[in-house]
């Protein structure tokens, strides 16, 4: 049974093993010291690198990676800037690395070809969700980032959300503003706290939670759509998506 392991890189960065004691998969190693101490203090090789989108605390370490390890497959999305990439993959195709088998899902929004892998209960989703949070629109637009959500939101109730950085109690600050009376939020808080007060990840999360707690997967919410309503909308009915763009544009202030 392979065992799911986030590494701590930079300032807030996880990059996410899948290892089986003995090879690892690394999702999006932005950094190569992080990882390649952490494979040589447990004896492990890298099996495959999984990238999600091009930014360079997401991809900063392949380079490395491959100079180590030359003939090591990278799967990444279909795009020149990604110059590592040795496996283009995109929408419906399915990744076989160590025995396992991942399904590649589009989500474009926080950047234009950004990918996520599903398999084995896991979501691979980089930076298109984080707990109780997205990502900036960087390109696209925010429509665009709230179908890539919907389909994530759409997965098994029970899928983990390996999220690529640990923002979680700065995203709970925001949702609370927004869902104050939420009580799966509120709850998520306390845990969050402890957790990281203990020193410890506040990922994976389960898609459930999520569900309960994300207001950027809840724009189908009544009581959060007339909230949002409220300033900007003359208090008229809002859809998902416009409540999406408004509550979007209210994290990207809030900071
Ligand atoms: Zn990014
Ligand atoms: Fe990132």
């Amino acid at each position: 049974m392979p065992t799911l392991e986030p590494v701590p890189a930079f300032e807030d960065n996880y990059i996410w093993t899948v290892h089986d004691g003995r090879s690892a998969l690394l999702v999006d190693p932005g950094e190569a010291k992080a990882i390649l101490t952490w494979l040589a203090t447990r004896r492990m090789q890298p099996a495959a690198v999984l990238l999600t989108h091009r930014h360079a605390d997401h991809v900063g370490g392949v380079a490395e990676i491959r100079r180590r390890h030359p003939g090591i497959a990278v799967y990444g999305p279909a795009d020149a800037r990604l110059p590592d990439v040795t496996v283009a993959v995109g929408e419906g195709d399915v990744v076989v690395a160590l025995g396992m088998r991942f399904h590649v899902l589009a989500v474009p929004g926080h950047t234009l070809e950004h990918i996520a892998y599903v398999g084995h209960g896991w979501l691979f989703c980089g930076d298109t969700m984080f707990s109780c949070g997205c990502g900036k629109v960087f390109e696209g637009s925010s429509d665009l980032l709230h179908a890539s959500l919907q389909r994530l939101a759409a997965l098994p109730t029970d899928t983990l959300v390996c999220c690529a950085h640990e923002y979680t109690l700065d995203n709970i600050r925001f949702a609370l503003t927004v869902e104050p009376d939420n009580a799966a939020l509120l709850d998520w808080r306390e845990h969050a706290l402890a957790l990281r007060r203990a020193g410890r990840p506040t990922l994976p999360t389960r898609l459930a939670d999520e569900l309960a707690c994300n207001p950027f997967l809840r724009c189908a919410e009544p009581a959060l759509q007339r909230r949002l309503a409220g300033p900007r909308g003359g208090g008229g009915f809002v859809d998902a998506a416009a409540t999406f763009a408004v509550l979007r544009s209210l994290k990207d202030a809030f900071g």
